[in-house]
């Protein structure tokens, strides 16, 4: 546990995960009601050591009065149902939690279907693409269906936390927000900045079927400019060490990002590709195993690329070609 950092009324509890991105991160925030921001993943390990957490503290996970969610993803969900069948506390996440929280079969149903069409018109074989959506691994690990009792989003007041506003973050998730206090400027990042690595977006099946998907990555840009806006001295993470100079980060993280979309308009400007031709001409012979997660980062740099203006698109038989 990291104990070096200290922010007043705010405790940070690291919890192991089996992922390459290493531990993750919950906190333990003191408003005027004990709330929880985030939970592990759903490993014994995690869950021991979080147990061991309230302990030194002489406290027990039945005095947390309340839960905040910065978004769905199973490391930050993942002992949510152990957590409340022990001490039913209020839930307060993003409304976009909550398919997956109810693990809500139309939604997986109508996600599959949605991204068995994004794989086609990404131009990835038809017999690929169906397997493809197959793959996606829908389930959180929650084996009961949990309801958030509070809806919040940016400009929302979270009850019991004076203090904290809520800033929409999407972009690594649909369904992510930080918390943002101005008395100390502390943020609260979520994943919306990992010091150690690229947070990473992730295309997602729109919540409402048959309404357009999202573009992650320049809804990402986006809050990595409004979170420039706010003055802040100290972002805490989902993962990893507390980062002190988040501004750098973010401006570091648009230049990369700046970097990478122009990587690909070079491509484009030899010829027109589909996004799956680009992606094996960006990554070949390494392709295939990680063909979701790049059909997904590719996107986004091709997405953000069109709204600059820097290439453009035109579709043929079902699939979309781009151009520079
Ligand atoms: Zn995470």
């Amino acid at each position: 546990m990291r104990t070096s950092q200290k922010i007043t009324g705010v405790d940070l509890i690291e919890l192991p995960t089996e992922w390459p991105v290493g531990p993750v991160n919950v906190f333990l925030v003191y408003g005027e009601k004990l709330t929880l921001v985030d939970c592990g993943r759903n490993i014994e390990a995690a869950w021991e050591e979080f147990n061991l957490a309230f302990n030194e503290r002489g406290l027990t996970i039945m005095d947390i009065e309340q839960i905040v969610l910065t978004h769905h993803h199973d490391d930050h969900v993942g002992f949510l149902d152990r957590l409340v069948y022990l001490n039913p506390v209020p839930i307060y996440a993003h409304v976009n939690c909550r398919p997956y929280l109810t693990q809500d079969e139309g939604h997986f149903t109508s996600g599959t279907r949605f991204f068995t069409e994004f794989y086609k018109e990404f131009g990835i074989p038809e017999e690929l693409s169906q397997d493809l959506a197959n793959l996606k691994d829908w389930n959180q690990g929650l084996k009961n269906k949990i309801y958030i009792t509070g809806e919040i989003d940016e400009g929302i007041a979270i009850p019991g936390l004076p203090d904290w506003q809520v800033i929409e973050t999407k972009g690594h998730a649909q369904s992510h927000i930080a918390l943002y206090r101005a008395s100390d400027q502390v943020l609260l990042c979520g994943d919306h900045l990992i010091k150690h690595t690229p947070a990473g977006v992730f295309l997602e099946a729109p919540i409402h079927p048959e309404t357009e998907r999202s573009k992650p990555l320049n809804q990402y840009v986006h809050n990595l400019k409004k979170c420039l806006e706010y003055p802040v001295a100290i972002a805490l993470s989902g993962h990893g060490e507390p980062i002190e100079k988040p501004h750098e980060l973010i401006s570091e993280t648009l230049k990369k990002i700046d970097k990478r979309a122009l990587r690909v308009k070079g491509k484009l400007e030899k010829g027109r590709m589909s996004g799956y031709e680009l992606v094996r001409e960006l990554y070949p012979g390494r392709y295939e195993g990680a063909l979701i997660l790049l059909a997904s980062d590719t996107i986004g740099l091709l997405d953000y690329l069109l709204e600059r203006g820097d290439i453009f698109s035109e579709q043929e038989d079902g699939v979309i070609y781009y151009f520079a």
